[in-house]
């Protein structure tokens, strides 16, 4: 059985760029009911997350790091994990409007399973 820090060493996960909906959601398990939610963004959401544990930001140093300033620390109210006007697709629900997006690891709960 792998443990969450063997699977990082191993770059067995996904560097994921989520929305702050998606982040919010998984992180409070509070989902929006309406609006911009859809029911296609609900459902891709609620797969990807039955396959995925999704743990807020990145590595911040080592081999399969993407911080812009990585090996060395972050400076307080470093905004790394952070994209405020991103046109990357959101990991969780496939979101593909302009906004913020956080920085996020996924791992396969397939892979924490012994
Ligand atoms: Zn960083
Ligand atoms: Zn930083
Ligand atoms: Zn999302």
């Amino acid at each position: 059985m792998s443990t969450f820090g063997d699977l990082l060493d191993a770059g067995q996960f996904v560097d994921a760029a989520v929305c702050t909906t998606c982040l919010h959601g998984t992180l409070y398990d509070q989902w929006p009911a309406d609006g911009e939610w859809t029911s296609a963004r609900a459902e891709r959401a609620r797969a990807t997350l039955e396959s995925y544990q999704l743990t807020p930001g990145h590595l911040h140093a080592g081999a399969f790091s993407n911080c812009s300033h990585a090996g060395s620390p972050c400076p307080d109210d470093c905004a790394c994990e952070r994209s405020e006007f991103s046109h990357a697709t959101c990991a969780v629900c496939g979101n593909t409007e302009p906004g913020d997006r956080h920085d996020a690891i996924l791992v396969a709960h397939a892979d924490l399973r012994p």
